[in-house]
């Protein structure tokens, strides 16, 4: 095991998370490369009186995987990926990213529902629930898992599955991080063979209610095996885009087809009718398109999320003025469509209340320059509290920072929201895993 301190070299690079808002001192990292490392560093951080954090994937918006003054438990190193193409599952250990992770599957033609920016961490986008383009499909890619090795506040290597600690199972759907460090993670995994269809689709503002309208009526009963979500964004001044789009506000789809070819052409054509200006959907390898949207790191960063039952013509209206004033060239307002296998999993069988839901609006503010920090975030906040009449008061926590311990209640509920203090308190009643949209122990 490697420990990290403030006067050694690679200290700087350690504690740099994606976010570049976050900027935080930890006394010391400890690079964890299996289970023992683990349950050292955690003994080191009793024995010391530290603070804990962990650390895998670096992509908490709110910087919940690094600490000021206390310790860092940085799971990359465990960078294991097994494919048992027989049985249809996959193992990876807990510092994964899902560019590793979606590479390591494609040549078996497999995948999971995984992160639709391939340098978030397995782990963390995982037991925050994991929405990506084939959840309504697949499920998310919490409801993927079929077990969790996972290291407890105690130092003990414990396994949750159906079968074994099936309540610390249930929590580890969509409760963070917060019962313990995941060593390794195995999941169920479907086919995607070589190629799937899938990228992106522009048009100018001048297209976007209609074509927001549509795609409001189409997103939520789209085939099975079909991804999509709106995206307003500025259009990059890229080879595919017509000159006079480039640098300009424009409305995307993205599409992703995988699976039995087929039933993904017909959907498609229906997006194309609507006339894109710009248009890059094409079969390629799943684990290709799921590293094509890649935000650039090292920029500054705020979102919010809101669920919604219904998007009614107002609330699109609110979507697009939004989406016409985004802060900066990298930001997007993203509308994503639940339902299909995501509402399969009903109130209390996982924590996640409101599974329902069937949108998910997400403000994505990404910047540049410290001087347009405040607008960014006054930028996305608006939209939360323009849509907040269309909102159903639940969230998908992994697409919020800190927004305090009502909106962790609302994402699971009160009665979720009590057994999982129960049960945070079973497995870490001293609260030491707090790095995260935390639980409070029951007293
Ligand atoms: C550019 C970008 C795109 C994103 N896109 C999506 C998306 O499409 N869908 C989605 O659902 N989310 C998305 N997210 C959010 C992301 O899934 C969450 O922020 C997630 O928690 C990140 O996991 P991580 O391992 O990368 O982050 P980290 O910052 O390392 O960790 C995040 C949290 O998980 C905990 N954690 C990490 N590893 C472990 C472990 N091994 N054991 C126990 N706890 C652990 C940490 O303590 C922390 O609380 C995106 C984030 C970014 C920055």
């Amino acid at each position: 095991m490697e420990w990290i301190r403030p006067d050694d070299t690679g200290y700087d690079e350690a504690r740099k998370l994606f976010n570049a808002m976050i900027d935080r001192r930890p006394a010391v990292i400890a690079q964890c490369g299996n289970p023992n490392d683990v349950g050292e560093a955690l003994r080191y951080a009793h024995e010391h009186r530290l603070d804990v954090a962990v650390r895998s994937g670096g992509h908490s918006v709110a910087g919940m995987s690094m600490n000021d003054g206390g310790l860092v438990i940085d799971v990359r190193p465990m960078k294991t990926v097994t494919v048992d193409a027989a049985a249809q599952t996959a193992t990876v250990g807990g510092g994964v990213t899902w560019g590793e992770f979606d590479r390591a599957a494609q040549p078996y033609g497999l995948a999971v529902t995984g992160g639709r920016v391939s340098t978030t961490g397995v782990a963390g986008f995982t037991l925050g629930g994991g929405s990506g383009w084939m959840e309504r499909s697949w499920g998310l890619a919490c409801d993927n898992l079929v077990s969790v090795d996972l290291v407890t506040a105690a130092g003990e290597l414990v396994t949750a599955s159906e079968q074994e600690n099936p309540d610390l199972f249930w929590a580890l759907h969509g409760a963070g991080g917060n019962f313990g460090v995941a060593v390794s993670l195995t999941f169920r995994m479907y086919q995607v063979g070589e190629q799937s269809l899938a990228g992106l689709m522009l048009w100018p503002a001048d297209a976007a209610p209609d074509v927001a309208r549509a795609y409001r009526d189409f997103a939520p009963d789209a085939p099975a095996g079909v991804g999509t979500a709106l995206a307003s964004v500025i259009a990059p001044p890229e080879e595919f885009v017509p000159a006079d789009l480039q640098n300009k506000p424009a409305l995307g789809v993205v599409f992703v087809h995988a699976g039995e070819p087929g039933t993904g052409e017909a959907a498609l054509e229906t997006v194309r009718s609507w006339g894109p200006a710009a248009d890059v959907v094409a079969p390629r390898p799943y684990a290709e398109f799921q590293s094509m949207l890649d935000d650039q790191p090292d920029q500054f960063n705020y979102w919010s999320a809101e669920y919604h039952d219904e998007f009614p013509d107002p609330a699109l209206d609110v979507f697009l003025r939004s989406g016409a004033k985004l802060p900066h060239p990298s930001s997007q307002l993203l509308l994503i469509p639940w339902g299909g296998a995501v509402a399969e999993v009903y109130g209390t069988s996982t924590p996640m209340a409101r599974r329902d839901a069937t949108w998910v609006s997400h403000p994505f503010a990404l910047w540049q320059d410290p001087a347009q920090t405040e607008a960014a975030i006054a930028w996305a906040k608006g939209f939360r509290r323009d849509i907040s009449d269309f909102a159903t008061g639940g969230v998908y926590l992994n697409f919020i920072g800190h927004e305090g311990q009502d909106r962790i209640k609302a994402a699971f509920g009160e009665e979720n929201y009590n057994r999982l203090a129960r049960i945070k308190h079973q497995y870490d009643p001293l609260n030491v895993f707090r790095g995260n949209q935390n639980i409070e122990p029951a007293a």
